[in-house]
This record gives structure tokens, C-alpha cells and sequence, in this order.
């Protein structure tokens, strides 16, 4: 790996997501040597990765290079890798391009999509974990469009002009919301051909209410702009077979779509190799104690999505969202400096920031506490949030800049076929078992 072995404890990062980010930017230039590995070269700001599908945002707004973080410690080093297994006994990780040993190794791998056993939709259905997804994503939709214009048939017409989102948590609220705003603004001046009240979104929840992760109050306000934008909600519905053009449900509905987007839940990934012991096997999440270390392992920490870490509050372990990764992260930086130090480890303790969800322009919904609100104003914390905190200045920037175009001119600026749409075999698959 062309990494050189000093004297320095070595502390190996698998992961540049929100967790691994956090806890190397708060050890960088202190007295050791980071490695981070990361299959991609750039940190993905995953809460935005709807926008990109639906051509409100380019990728490269939301995507920040991880070696500008390792860059100002010549100590520090990123090696574009995936990580495949694990030798605990020698200390050691395997990787794509190399063996590594380390002294401390943290386990920062994410989630991926949990597809509860389903093969037809494993097999058939698209998913939204990276960028490129969402440029796949993007890509299909405009084809589909694009078709849509020449079709003379009439039931393959309607197919592509159904879009079948499953899951009404955060992402299948945000991207329908988000497909809706295309429907009633972009296509009737890009396509005139097609007739706007064909184009029918549908948003499946097995639960009975969207935004199941939510207050009551959230749902409800989510739900009814989820109306007015015209998406049609199907609750209490569990989609049990995608061949590929058909939805079939445990209900009477079907849907003929060429256009299914899964987002109904995540598990973690984890890397091969530590005892079965330290894995919730049912949430493919490793069990950590209170200082996110592996159960059963003193050197081997995991924090972020991987990780559960079983408290009074959270006896299923944290939400599997964004702050306790940065928390988890920040606070593991500590704990490595005091484990150096040979000082005594502090416990974590989870605070939560919140919760929100935004539905297309000028509605959102958040849950602060027992501050609850929607609307025009929740929608304004939810930008102000999101724009704090995207990494890198140039990101924020070009995000403002596009949100402030994008909401004077009803436009929308990224919608283009950059490359055309690839089925599973050339892309997805080859992520699936990954992400
Ligand atoms: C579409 C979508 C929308 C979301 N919206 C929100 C939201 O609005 N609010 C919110 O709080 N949360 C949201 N989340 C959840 C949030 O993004 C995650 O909770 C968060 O990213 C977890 O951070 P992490 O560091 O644990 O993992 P990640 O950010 O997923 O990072 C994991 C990193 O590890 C790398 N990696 C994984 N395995 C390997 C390997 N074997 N070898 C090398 N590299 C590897 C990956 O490439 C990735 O860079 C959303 C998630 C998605 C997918």
C-alpha cells in the first residue's frame, strides 16, 4: 500500500462516510498515523442523493474528496480500497489493492439496502446508496420520459409514466415529493408530448402512516402534502413481487411501472472476518459497548450505521441516520487519544438534534423535541440544515446558488442523460452486495 510503518500508533479508518469523516478530521495532527480507506475517493452527502435523481443538484455538489481531509498531515494517508475481510488474530485488514496491519481499526462501513429476502426485487428493482445510483436513477426517469413521447401504445406508455416508490420513510417522501415537483413544473414545458396527468407517482408504505420514524403530527402534515403535490399514497400495502414491469402487493393493487425505486430499509455492512459473536445478525450491525468497542475485541471499534450500540434509551440500538455517525465519531476521536495517552475511555452518550423530512418546494416537516412544526418555515430550517452541513465551502456554494436558481425559475438545472441508463447487470448488481 505504499503506507510507511513508524513508531506512531497506527489507527485504520474503513470509511469516509459521515462517521469516518468526523472522527479523521478530529485526529488529524495528533500523534499518529491515520489511515482511511474507502471504496469511492469522495465522502457522499447521502440526505441529498434524492436531488441528484431528480436532477435538482449535480453530483458533484454533494460529493467531497476525502483526500482533501487527509491532505494536511503528511502522517495521514487515503487509499482508494475495498475493504474485504478481516484478520483479527494478526491485526491485519485485506484489501483490493494490499494487505494492511493496524494498531487500532475502526469500523466505518455504512449501511446497505435491505431487501428482506426478496429476490424479484433485489433482481429487478433500482436503490439509492451512491452516486452513481442516483445518476442511474436520474437517467431512467428522463429515458422514461423520453419514451413516453414516442409511444403510440398506450398501456407500455402508462408503464413508463408510473413511478412506484416503496418505503414512506425520509427518502421515499423526499424523492416522490421531489418526482412530483418534476411532473407539475418540468415536464409540461420540456415535454409537451406528454400529458402531465398521466404521470402518476405512487408511494407504497407497509405501515399505516408515512414517515413511520416520525411524530404523529410530522405524518400527517407530510401526508397531506404529499396530496396536494397529487403523489398517490397506497398505506398498509406490502409490495411482494418487481418482475420488471409489474408491481404485485398484498392487496388488490398492481402497478405496471417501468420506473421502482426500493427504499424501505437499510442493514448494515458489514466486512467479513470478526466472530460471529460481535454481529446482530439480523441487522447485519456489529455490538458495541459504550466506547463503540466491537464486542469481543479491545482494538476494534465500529461507529456510525454499523454500529449498535444497545442502551436504556435505544435498546435497538440508534437511528440509523446521520448525527449519532458524526456523534459516534467525533467522540471515538477522543477516546483513541485518551486509549493513546493511556488514560481512562469516556462512555458515549446520544444527543438527538431532530428529525425533519422536506416535500417538495416550501413544505417540510420537523420534529425538534417537543417542538414540532411544517411547512414554509420548517422548510427553510430544513435548507438552512442541510446547506450547514454539506462539507466543503464550494459544495455549500454551488448548492445555495442551484436551490436559489431552481426556486425563482421553477426549473430544474441538471437534467441531463450523461450517460444513458444501465440496467442491473452493468451497474447495480455489481454494488449489491456492497451498498
Ligand atoms: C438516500 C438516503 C437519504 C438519507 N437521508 C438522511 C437524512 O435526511 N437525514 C439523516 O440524518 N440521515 C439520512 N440518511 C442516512 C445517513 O446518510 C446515514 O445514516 C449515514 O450516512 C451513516 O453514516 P456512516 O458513516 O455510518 O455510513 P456512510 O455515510 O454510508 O459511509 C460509509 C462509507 O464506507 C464506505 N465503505 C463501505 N464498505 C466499505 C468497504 N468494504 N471497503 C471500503 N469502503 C467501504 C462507503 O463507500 C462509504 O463511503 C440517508 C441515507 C440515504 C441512503
Amino acid at each position: 500500500m505504499n503506507i510507511p510503518r513508524t513508531d506512531l500508533p497506527r489507527v485504520v479508518i474503513i470509511g469516509g462516510g459521515f462517521a469516518g469523516m468526523a472522527l479523521a478530521r478530529k485526529i488529524l495532527k495528533e500523534n499518529m498515523q491515520m489511515v482511511m480507506l474507502d471504496r469511492h475517493n469522495y465522502h457522499t452527502f447521502q440526505p441529498l442523493l434524492y436531488q441528484v435523481s431528480t436532477s435538482g443538484l449535480e453530483p458533484d455538489s454533494i460529493a467531497y474528496p476525502l483526500r482533501k481531509i487527509t491532505r494536511d498531515d503528511p502522517k495521514c494517508f487515503f487509499r482508494l480500497a475495498e475493504v474485504t475481510s478481516i484478520s483479527a488474530d494478526s491485526n491485519t485488514i485485506h484489501t483490493s489493492i494490499g494487505d494492511l496491519v493496524y494498531d487500532y481499526l475502526v469500523i466505518a462501513t455504512g449501511s446497505k439496502t435491505n431487501f428482506f429476502g426478496n429476490e424479484s426485487i433485489e433482481k429487478h428493482g433500482m436503490w439509492m446508496k451512491t452516486v452513481p445510483q442516483a445518476l442511474n436513477i436520474r437517467s431512467l426517469i428522463l429515458e422514461n420520459l423520453e419514451q413516453a413521447t414516442i409511444t403510440e401504445d398506450p398501456e407500455k406508455r402508462k408503464a413508463l409514466l408510473n413511478f412506484v416508490l416503496v418505503g414512506a420513510g425520509p427518502t421515499g417522501v423526499e424523492l416522490s415529493g421531489a418526482i412530483a415537483e418534476l411532473r407539475n413544473h418540468i415536464v409540461p414545458k420540456d415535454y409537451p408530448d406528454v400529458d402531465p396527468n398521466e404521470m402518476h407517482i405512487h408511494l407504497l408504505e407497509g405501515l399505516d402512516r408515512v414517515l413511520p420514524p416520525m411524530s404523529e403530527h410530522a405524518s400527517k402534515k407530510a401526508h397531506k402534502f404529499l396530496d396536494e403535490l397529487g403523489v398517490k399514497i397506497h398505506l398498509n400495502t406490502m409490495v411482494e413481487s418487481y418482475d420488471g414491469h409489474l408491481v404485485k402487493t398484498n392487496t388488490d393493487l398492481a402497478i405496471k411501472t417501468e420506473t421502482f425505486i426500493w427504499s424501505a430499509g437499510v442493514k448494515g455492512a458489514p466486512v467479513k472476518g470478526l466472530n460471529a459473536s460481535a454481529m446482530v445478525e439480523k441487522a447485519g450491525r456489529y455490538e458495541v459497548n459504550a466506547f463503540n468497542q466491537v464486542q469481543g475485541y479491545e482494538n476494534i471499534f465500529a461507529i456510525g450505521d454499523i454500529a449498535l450500540m444497545k442502551t436504556e434509551k435505544f435498546p435497538k440500538g440508534h437511528p440509523m441516520v446521520a448525527q449519532p455517525a458524526i456523534q459516534q465519531g467525533k467522540h471515538l476521536a477522543k477516546n483513541i487519544k485518551h486509549l493513546i495517552r493511556g488514560e481512562k475511555l469516556e462512555t458515549f452518550e446520544y444527543y438527538d438534534k431532530g428529525t425533519m423530512a422536506t416535500v417538495g418546494r416550501n413544505r417540510a416537516v420537523v420534529d425538534l423535541g417537543k417542538w414540532k412544526f411544517s411547512g414554509f418555515f420548517a422548510w427553510f430550517v430544513w435548507m438552512f440544515v442541510h446547506l450547514w452541513f454539506l462539507v466543503g465551502f464550494r459544495n455549500r456554494t454551488v448548492t445555495f446558488f442551484n436551490w436559489i436558481y431552481n426556486y425563482i425559475n421553477y426549473d430544474k438545472a441538471a437534467r441531463l442523460i450523461i450517460r444513458p441508463f444501465k440496467g442491473k447487470e452493468e451497474t447495480m448488481t455489481m454494488d449489491s452486495d456492497k451498498v
